[in-house]
């Protein structure tokens, strides 16, 4: 700020904003003791966004500068140099590692032939041709021959335009045969360029969304657990991340932080005083939790057998008669429902209110 030309009155306020901020946690709803922050300001200070601005603004000058002077540089495409290139072959290498070959997912469409080698390019078969039918490519006059010159598709069928050094003879009649029945079975010619389809999605059309989902399928064993399967639109972001809290048993109950070795008075849960509070007796067997989840079994007409814990209630609605958009909703209910059971179950404890 300083090299922008700012006043010393200004700096001195600024920085008084920094040194003065003290801040506390809320740790389950009770605030901790207050420390002093060593970087940034409060909480919502409307002074924020100004500064981050200005250090923003400070930060594009020094890239200039560093551009400039060569210390960095930015991505150059092309054949070698592409950074881009080489990270998409690093996730291939990624994916390759849970069973997704991330080459095979792309379904390459030949054009008219046009870009394509004929002998070395992969286009009719998983090898190349000049590989497949060695003796062939020796006889070859052009072996730089694009598809397009070798092969034509029309209403009459298909047609091979051969270029032979000698005429073919004996075996070669076979190898020959071999070689257009791979072809013929194996590509469909179109007209244009060469595309690469995405396999993963019906339009073809590779977008992030449906890599997700394709890595989703492969990670998520189908009889996974439901608690860790589902993109659901239904649920906000935070039931979500509680739901995967649940799910590793790491919310604050009363069981989890006497394993985490920290003192506690009782080990009881603190609404009925009846039991150990671990997590499944606080989100589903404590008794304002158990009527809530009658009341909602019955709204849905669903059984909620005896016995059952909290994983089964959220598998059990899941596998039971109801088609899929039901299981949404019904996925969104039961998350959210433990969400506010818990926040519940904080507010008598932290705020004596509820
Ligand atoms: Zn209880």
């Amino acid at each position: 700020m300083r090299a922008m030309g700012f006043g010393c009155k200004c700096l001195k306020w600024i920085e008084a904003c920094f040194r003065s901020a003290s801040i506390s946690v809320l740790i389950n709803g009770s605030p901790t003791k207050e420390f002093n922050l060593q970087r940034g300001i409060r909480q919502g200070d409307p002074l924020f966004p100004y500064l981050f601005i200005i250090t923003s603004e400070g930060l594009n000058i020094l890239a200039n500068i560093a551009v400039r002077d060569k210390i960095i540089r930015g991505v150059e495409i092309g054949r070698d140099k592409c950074t881009v290139w080489k990270n998409i072959i690093k996730v291939g290498a990624e994916l390759s590692k849970i069973g997704v070959n991330f080459d095979s997912l792309f379904e390459k469409q030949i054009g008219d032939g046009h870009d394509v080698l004929f002998w070395s390019d992969l286009w009719a078969s998983d090898t190349p041709l000049r590989l497949l039918c060695p003796r062939l490519y020796r006889l070859e006059n052009h072996q730089a021959a694009l598809v397009f010159d070798r092969v034509r598709v029309s209403s009459n069928g298909w047609s091979f335009i051969w270029d032979w050094s000698r005429e073919i003879s004996g075996r070669l009649h076979g190898e020959l045969d071999t070689l257009m029945s791979t072809i013929k079975t194996r590509v469909i010619l179109g007209s244009g360029r060469s595309t690469r389809k995405f396999k993963g999605v019906k339009s073809g059309l590779y977008t992030t969304k449906s890599m997700v989902s394709l890595i989703d399928e492969k990670l998520i064993p189908r009889e996974a657990s439901p608690m860790v399967t589902l993109r659901n639109n239904l649920i906000p972001q935070k039931v979500g991340i509680f739901m995967w809290r649940i799910q590793r048993k790491r919310i604050a109950v009363k069981e989890e932080l006497d394993r985490r070795g920290i003192d506690l008075d009782s080990l009881l849960c603190p609404l009925c005083n009846d039991v150990v509070e671990s997590v499944d007796h606080a989100i589903y067997s404590c008794k304002l939790a158990q009527e809530i989840w009658v009341g909602i079994h019955k709204w849905w007409d669903l059984p909620l057998p005896s016995g059952s814990n909290l994983e089964d209630l959220i598998k059990g609605g899941l596998s039971i008669g109801l088609n899929t958009s039901q299981r949404k909703s019904w996925q969104a209910i039961v998350w959210v429902t433990c969400y506010y059971i818990w926040k519940n179950r904080n507010q008598k404890i932290f705020r004596n209110e509820a």
